[in-house]
């Protein structure tokens, strides 16, 4: 038996088959083909080809690439159209009888292991040439095969050196109950995608390998960040136990489906959800919230092979709305950028893409992207109670002027003679430093705001919330982050209006009493955390406030610990209310 330790990044016990998942994310079939479907399997590979290169054509044309890049692009299109890997390529085909992607995979293999072998930059960039050919025509032909992960399942534990939150989806739909990821943090996308599908995961356990090999038998205690190897008597009866205690905790919980989150002194707090994909929308009645406090519509793009046209989007967000009447849905606008690049939408590569064009920038850059958005959330405004929030504002500018789009589409409607509601809530995110700072500005203009804690604090403390390296700094109670919270809940109280803490913060127990003594009276958290925040909300009382609106906020980083560790750690560890 052999423990290792990692970061816990979703909870979540699991036990299966460690399966290393390699060339991004692609499983290649093993499986030799019967000769009469060697034609369908050529063409296949042909026309993976020639959309490949059609591609990297129109890639070319639309934009304006600097010499280097060019170059790239032009390795790309000669290892694309290389006759000799072309022939090698068919003639595994049509000879050795292998899939069109095995046969891909074995011929790109070898140049790709001769480059790396020459251990020179030079080549090394030549190999990540052919790699990334390789993928892209594979990609292609594994086509019908929407998902490249459907190979795994319940029984198997893959092993990603980095994951895309688009990958997380996607093995969550082959069945896969937890993961590990060599690099990763809590707060990145495919972390909080992790946790709302309820797929367990343990990060950050540099050179796995040299531990684990493919096929070892593994026990991953996502909580914890542990995985097992090979486990023996014992830690399989510990497990056993583990997993009972928490399907009775689990059990117990569901008695808080019906209670109120209302505070022992009587303050309602509207406890929503934040979700990524349409189908988590299900947890809205499962677990009794009252809505959606965020709806990551990014996630949309990410898994999808062609850009979500208005008819689908309008679709998808009606029946949103339908399902989470009475209550509201926050629809926030494509966060695209960052860390959520989409492959439908190409753009250039950025140095520093978090400070780049994201969020709402990438959408004023692709104003269609944003007109048909808008356009859809607008149409399927009149089956619920739907309100549109912007990501990544700055100030009451770059609301405004979002905002200006919201009224051009609406005009649009109008004249097309199509219903929708003309008093739409429009509201921001407020997580970047200067949108908190400009928040009195903000309130006046917009009909509520939402505080994204986990941009606020990467921007506000500079700190890079996906690199695990720096993961210290990575303080959601700093007095910095605290003191821009405080202003946003105090200029939106100026102004009457709503705020909520849609960030991780929310979702984190020890976190909740802070909060809610701040004056916070809407969170909306990750479906995995619901009872636990609901259960706390209840445990919070008016002494709680007195602590904290004496506390000095102006203080440093350990008398901050102190009140969030010491003082009020009755309200999230001991059970006050009943139920
Ligand atoms: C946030 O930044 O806290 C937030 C809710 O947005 P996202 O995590 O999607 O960036
Ligand atoms: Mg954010």
């Amino acid at each position: 038996m052999k423990e290792l330790k990692g970061s816990s990044i979703a909870a979540g016990l699991a036990a299966g088959r460690a399966v290393y998942i390699t060339r991004k994310g692609l499983t290649i079939p093993e499986h030799r083909i019967p000769p009469e479907l060697v034609n369908a399997e050529l063409e296949a590979y042909l026309s993976a080809i020639h959309d490949t290169e059609k591609e990297v054509l129109e890639y070319l044309g639309k934009h304006n690439l600097n010499t280097s890049e060019e170059d790239i692009i032009n390795a790309h299109l000669e290892i694309i159209r290389d006759p000799e890997l072309k022939d090698i390529i068919q003639k595994l085909i049509r000879e050795e009888l292998h899939n069109a992607a095995k046969a891909i995979s074995v011929a790109y293999e070898q140049t790709i292991l001769f480059f790396k072998s020459m251990e020179n930059e030079m080549f090394a960039q030549r190999a990540a040439d052919f790699e990334d050919v390789r993928n892209q025509l594979l990609r292609r032909v594994l086509k019908d095969n929407d998902n490249p992960f459907s190979g795994l399942g319940a029984d198997t534990i893959p092993i990603f050196h980095e994951i895309q939150p688009s990958e997380v989806s996607l093995i969550n739909k082959a069945g896969v109950t937890a993961y590990i990821c060599e690099l990763g943090s809590y707060t990145s996308h495919a972390a909080i995608l992790s946790r709302a599908l309820n797929l367990a995961c343990v990060a950050n356990i540099p050179g796995i390998a040299e531990y684990i090999a493919e096929g070892d038998q593994l026990i991953m205690d996502g909580e914890m960040g542990m995985v097992v190897k090979d486990p023996d008597v014992e830690a399989l009866e510990y497990y056993a136990q583990k997993l009972q205690i928490s399907e009775l905790i689990h059990q117990k919980q569901q008695s808080l489906k019906t209670a109120k989150a209302t505070t022992m002194n009587g303050r309602d707090i509207t406890l929503s959800l934040n979700i990524g994909l349409p189908e988590e929308v299900d947890k809205v009645a499962e677990l009794g919230s009252e809505g959606v406090g965020l709806f990551r519509t990014e996630f949309i793009f990410l898994s999808r092979n062609e850009l979500p046209s208005e008819e689908e989007q309008f679709e998808i967000y009606r029946d949103l709305a339908q399902k989470v009447a009475p209550s509201a849905l926050t629809i926030r606008t494509f966060d695209l950028g960052g860390d959520k690049l989409s492959h439908l939408i190409p753009s250039p590569k950025e140095d520093n893409p978090y400070l780049g064009n994201r969020g709402i920038r990438f959408s004023l850059a692709h104003p269609e992207v944003l007109r048909i958005q808008l356009r859809a959330i607008l149409r399927a405004s009149v089956f619920g109670k739907i309100r549109i929030m912007f990501p990544m504002i700055i100030d009451v500018d770059d609301f405004l002027e979002a905002k200006r789009i919201i009224k051009t589409c609406s005009d649009e409607l109008y004249n097309e003679g199509k219903e929708f509601d003309y008093e739409i809530p429009v509201g921001t995110m407020v997580e970047i430093p200067s949108a908190a700072l400009s928040s009195d500005a903000l309130a006046r203009e917009c009909d509520f705001l939402s505080i994204g804690t986990n941009d606020l604090v990467q921007y506000t403390l500079a700190v890079d919330r996906n690199n695990d390296m720096v993961n210290r700094y990575f303080i959601q109670h700093h007095p910095a982050v605290l003191k821009l919270i405080r202003a946003t809940i105090n200029n939106a109280s100026k102004h009457g209006r709503s705020v909520s803490i849609c960030g991780e913060m929310a979702s984190i127990p020890e976190y909740v009493p802070l909060l809610i003594g701040m004056g916070i009276n809407e969170l909306s958290v990750n479906p995995s955390a619901f009872y636990e925040v609901k259960r706390i909300i209840r445990n919070c009382d008016d002494k709680l406030e007195r602590i904290i609106r004496n506390f000095d906020f102006s203080t440093s980083l350990p008398q901050v610990d102190d009140l969030v560790y010491r003082s009020l750690k009755p309200y999230y560890t001991v059970k006050r209310s009943p139920l």
